[in-house]
């Protein structure tokens, strides 16, 4: 028999987990169904913005997380979903393992990092090499510095490092700089930035941290540069291939939400990364995933003919439901 759950969650890093607490505290019935235990968290060894911990990190603060929903008796589960779809009897999840029944359906599966696919990469990821500029550059105060990527991603990580790093390479393999004609302008306003256009990193070197980059230009000729950190700004990916059908999709790939994380069908609702929310960070992923998992809660509510919770808490002179 199929189970069945009032919401079902997809994706275990901050919002989905934030959705499950929000929900589970409800005393809904909860499923959160994910790959992994705290996605892109995990790539954070070192969290210093998160409000209210002044020295976390992100797999500490996806276990507190997950704690926090299990307490509420949230279940979860790992498995990767492969396909959603409308059934008279709710929203069939369709998992590698198995299948699920949810009245309603959160989706936060967030995105994940493309890499340059160079050896000694991934052994020195967060040893000197990074993927998220605005969240690990300040870690490179005075030190030296070099980003490679594409267009914008490159140009606004050249423009953040350069106030905190002494000297910024920015490596890029067209003949010239893309994107944003301002950006562009005050890149090349920078002393301590050095352009190294029609060139690619080749190699990567360093034994306990990064230590130094070899790039390679177009005619073949081979750099090597000491650098303390580099950052790949290389765009990435959101899967969403199991949902595409059902939510509407912007031009950047991603799931287009409304006010408290609505998406087109009326039983589904999205946070976090894989949506179309401005900052991509931890803390607006927890705040969306409130929001979502408020808005599915009061979804099946209001299936059932009960009026659900009150958008604002305090509000006592015409209270208003907020409702989907
Ligand atoms: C290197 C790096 C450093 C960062 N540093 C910081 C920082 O210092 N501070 C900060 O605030 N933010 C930081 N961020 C950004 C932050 O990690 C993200 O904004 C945040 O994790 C997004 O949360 P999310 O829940 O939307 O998605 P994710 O964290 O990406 O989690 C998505 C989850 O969904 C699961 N999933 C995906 N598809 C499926 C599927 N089909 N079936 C089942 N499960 C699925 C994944 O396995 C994963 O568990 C950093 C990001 C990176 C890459």
């Amino acid at each position: 028999m199929v189970q069945e759950y009032e919401v079902i969650i997809i994706g275990g890093g901050p919002a989905g987990l934030s959705a499950g607490i929000f929900v589970a505290r409800q005393k809904a019935s909860c499923l959160l169904i994910s790959k992994d235990l705290g996605g892109q968290m995990n790539l954070i060894p070192k969290l210093e913005n998160y409000p209210g911990t002044m020295m976390s990190s992100g797999p500490l603060l996806a276990k507190t997380l997950e704690s926090q929903f299990l307490s509420f008796s949230g279940e979860m589960i790992y498995d990767t979903v492969v396909m959603i779809e409308e059934t008279e009897a709710g929203m069939k999840v369709k998992t590698s393992r198995s299948e699920y029944i949810g009245k309603s359906i959160v989706l936060a599966p967030g995105k994940v990092p493309n890499n340059l696919g160079v050896e000694n990469e991934s052994v020195l990821s967060n040893k000197g090499i990074h993927y998220c500029t605005k969240c690990d550059a300040p870690f490179y105060q005075g030190r030296v510095t070099a980003t490679v990527g594409v267009g914008g991603y490159l140009l606004e990580s050249g423009i953040l490092l350069s106030r905190m790093a002494s000297k910024v390479y920015l490596i890029y393999k067209g003949g010239t700089l893309g994107g944003d004609k301002d950006m562009i302008a005050s890149i090349e306003k920078k002393e301590n930035v050095q352009l190294i256009p029609q060139s690619s990193i080749k190699a990567i070197s360093g034994t306990n941290n990064l230590q130094s980059i070899t790039v390679v230009d177009n005619s073949g000729k081979e750099t090597t540069l000491q650098v303390d950190g580099l950052f790949i700004e290389m765009g990435s990916k959101i899967n969403l291939d199991f949902v595409k059908h059902l939510v509407k999709i912007n031009q950047k790939g991603e799931i287009e939400i409304s006010e408290g994380g609505k998406t087109i069908h009326p039983a589904i609702f999205a946070a976090g990364d894989a949506t179309s929310i401005p900052y991509k960070q931890i803390i607006a992923a927890c705040a969306g995933g409130a929001n979502a998992g408020l808005s599915a809660f009061n979804y099946v509510e209001r299936l059932k003919g009960r009026p659900g919770i009150r958008a604002d808490w305090k509000k006592t002179m015409g209270d208003t439901v907020f409702h989907y």
